[in-house]
């Protein structure tokens, strides 16, 4: 069995779902097929800054989204040892609050935002193959996973769209599995959810750093906490010993987080992610382009994915649109759609990248921020960089580095050496964040 679409798209969460949207709204024949069946979950924790509430909105799936329920977090709040600042987000399209919404309902919600806008989603099927005709991807290959003799049948469409994530079978596919750019995790991640009734917390969006420790929670949807926490990824092990147990232990470790929880039950088990390495590869080719986590992933210790995924979904069904018709002008307009999506993440990848290490730079890091947050601006301007109207560099430059450096040393919260070390290692990140930048923006 052959059919005929405008285009195909290989996942339908945040990326898949928006792009098909997208195009769907511009009058054409778009389906999309994933494997899994909605609502459901995946792992992912499902913070939004201010900036990502703004891309919702500018989706079109924002109002549906809000009927979820999870309140607005109108307040950050950043806390540690001897520290705790609280600031209000400055507006993005006029939108000051961050939110959070579990996964199973926001991913439900932007399928049936698709649907609604005309693209056809088939829940249970999955992408198998890519077609070519010289050289030119020109369809797929998709398996039914319900058909009883699992047969699989043919999508043939003028671009081949793969929002499939961070295992893309079509970046596989095409040959763009190995990134351009990466960057291993230095932090793991763990999170579980807890039946939240603190009423004076629920607009607030909280961390705190304690020693190299990471914890955040969350108010989200369900009338729940989401409990996310990122130890220094070498602490893996000691999860994977009893990862329940490790968790409990782990909260204890972030005293103001225990207090922060104190009242609240967890309701569920503990979600693991030890190795989620950031990276960029190739995304557009003759006939193929990949949108979301199939073409670029960034650390979640700045939560910035459903942002850029859903960002550059809605951009990308901007620029083809018009093209679709024209195979020239359509390779033409997904390069330059990469190219300008690289340009926008390559500061916040490597600002992601400084922030996500977890080694003995997180005291230096807690005196950063320390500073910033005591500063001019205060908790604001941090919050700036997060919901992307602020350059991350204005936050993490060279002096400021040094004068935390310094003051973490003075503090004697670490070990000397491991604080040197760290240090010294984000200075050399930070010297060649020019140099990365320039060499992925030219491969482009
Ligand atoms: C531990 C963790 C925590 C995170 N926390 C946050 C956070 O707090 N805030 C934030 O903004 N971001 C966070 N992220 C990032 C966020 O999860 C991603 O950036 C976002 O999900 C990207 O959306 P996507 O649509 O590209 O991919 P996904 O959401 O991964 O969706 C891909 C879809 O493709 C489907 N698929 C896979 N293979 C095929 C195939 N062969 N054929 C068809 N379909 C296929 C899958 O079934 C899936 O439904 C986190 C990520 C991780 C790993």
């Amino acid at each position: 069995m052959v059919e005929q679409a405008d285009v195909v798209i290989a996942g339908a969460r945040c990326a898949g779902a928006v792009a098909a949207a997208t195009l769907a709204r511009r009058g054409h024949h778009v389906i999309a097929v994933d494997p899994a069946r909605f609502p459901s979950t995946t792992v992912s924790t499902h913070l939004l800054f201010a900036g990502g509430v703004a891309e919702l909105a500018r989706a079109g799936v924002l109002e549906r989204v809000e009927k979820i329920g999870a309140p607005r977090l109108s307040r950050a709040f950043i806390g540690g040892p001897g520290h705790a600042a609280a600031g209000a987000f400055n507006p993005v399209d006029g939108f000051d609050y961050g939110m959070c919404v579990r996964r199973a309902p926001l991913d439900a919600a932007l399928v049936e935002t698709a649907r609604d806008a005309g693209a056809e989603i088939r829940e249970g099927h999955r992408v198998t193959g890519v077609l070519w005709e010289n050289g030119r991807a020109v369809g797929v290959r998709v398996r039914d996973r319900s058909a009883r003799d699992r047969e699989e049948y043919e999508v043939r469409a003028r671009l081949v769209v793969g929002a499939d994530g961070r295992r893309s079978t079509i970046a596989n596919l095409v040959g763009a599995q190995r990134p351009r750019l990466s960057h291993a995790n230095g932090r793991a991640c763990y999170y579980a959810y807890y039946d939240d009734p603190r009423q004076e917390w629920r607009a607030t969006a909280a961390m705190w750093l304690t020693g190299r420790e990471l914890g955040n929670a969350f108010p989200c949807d369900g009338g729940l906490s989401l409990v996310l926490l990122m130890p220094p990824a070498e602490r893996a092990a000691d999860f994977r010993g009893g990862v329940e147990a490790e968790f409990d232990r782990t909260v204890g470790m972030v005293p103001h987080l225990a207090e922060r929880l104190e009242g609240c039950t967890r309701t569920t088990r503990v979600v693991s992610s030890a190795e989620h390495p950031s990276y960029f590869r190739r995304s557009a080719g003759p006939g193929w382009v990949l949108v979301g986590d199939a073409g670029h992933f960034k650390d979640p210790v700045t939560a910035q994915g459903i942002r850029d995924a859903v960002r550059f979904a809605r951009l990308l069904g901007e620029t083809v649109g018009d093209v679709l018709d024209d195979p020239a002008a359509l390779d033409r307009a997904t390069r330059a759609w990469e190219r300008s999506r690289d340009a926008q993440c390559v500061l916040a990848y490597q600002w992601t990248n400084l922030l996500g290490r977890g080694d003995g730079l997180a005291y230096v890091q807690f005196q950063l921020l320390r500073a910033l947050t005591e500063g001019p601006g205060g908790v604001r301007r941090v919050l700036d960089v997060y919901s992307r109207i602020r350059d991350p560099r204005e936050t993490l430059a060279l002096p400021g580095l040094i004068r935390a450096t310094a003051r973490a040393l003075r503090h004697g919260a670490g070990a000397r050496a491991s604080v040197l070390r760290g240090a010294a290692g984000a200075l050399l990140e930070l010297a060649g964040h020019r140099r990365e930048a320039e060499r992925l923006l030219a491969a482009g």
